[in-house]
């Protein structure tokens, strides 16, 4: 346990029965805890070179902006459907509560690029697999994914050998 999972708050049931959702709010107002999160997943990839942070919507968006100011690099969003206004390629997933698509700017990333990928949460594992496909479909590298949130009894990392994932905090289980 560290001090940040302290800040999260679990809310029961939302956005529907039986889904434990983990509430970052708390976390992100607080002003210790917002540095500290961010300062933390500085630290962990401190020795990778990244040229882009993505973010994931809309959580992700929140850390993926911070650390890519505190880098000097750019920041991508990955967005639902119909959110972005140029040429998107798009990818379709599975989510721990229904069925989902996420869109990126076809010129978004440069090839042989080296990203940060960037979310709240790592729940089963779809979301950002479907983020990978989109920046492998631009011929950008995937440097490592972040997250804020674990929940290791989905066991997404699983769906993720290939790939550097560190994540700030840990739920073994449910509740
Ligand atoms: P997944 O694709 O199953 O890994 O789900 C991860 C995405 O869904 C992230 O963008 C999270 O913000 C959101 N999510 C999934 N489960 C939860 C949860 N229990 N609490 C909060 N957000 C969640």
């Amino acid at each position: 346990m560290n001090d940040l999972k302290s800040l999260i708050r679990t809310i029961p049931d939302f956005p529907k029965k039986g889904i434990q959702f983990k509430d970052i709010t708390t976390l992100i107002k607080d002003p210790q805890g917002l540095r500290q999160a961010v300062a933390q997943m500085q630290e962990r990839f401190a020795d990778e070179t990244i040229d882009c942070v993505i973010g994931i919507e809309s959580r992700g968006f929140i850390f993926a902006s911070i650390l890519a100011y505190e880098w000097g690099v750019g920041m991508v969003p990955v967005r639902k459907p119909g959110k972005l206004p140029a040429k998107t390629l798009s990818e379709s997933f599975t989510l721990e509560y229904g069925m989902d698509s996420l869109e990126i700017h076809s010129d978004a990333l440069e090839p042989n690029s080296r990203v940060l990928i960037v979310d709240d949460l790592l729940a089963t594992g779809g979301t950002v697999l479907a983020t990978i496909r989109l920046v492998e479909r631009l011929q950008a590298r995937v440097a490592g994914c972040c997250f804020l949130i674990e929940l290791d009894f989905l066991k997404g990392r699983n769906h993720l050998v290939d790939y550097r994932v560190e994540s700030l905090i840990h739920y073994a289980a449910e509740a």
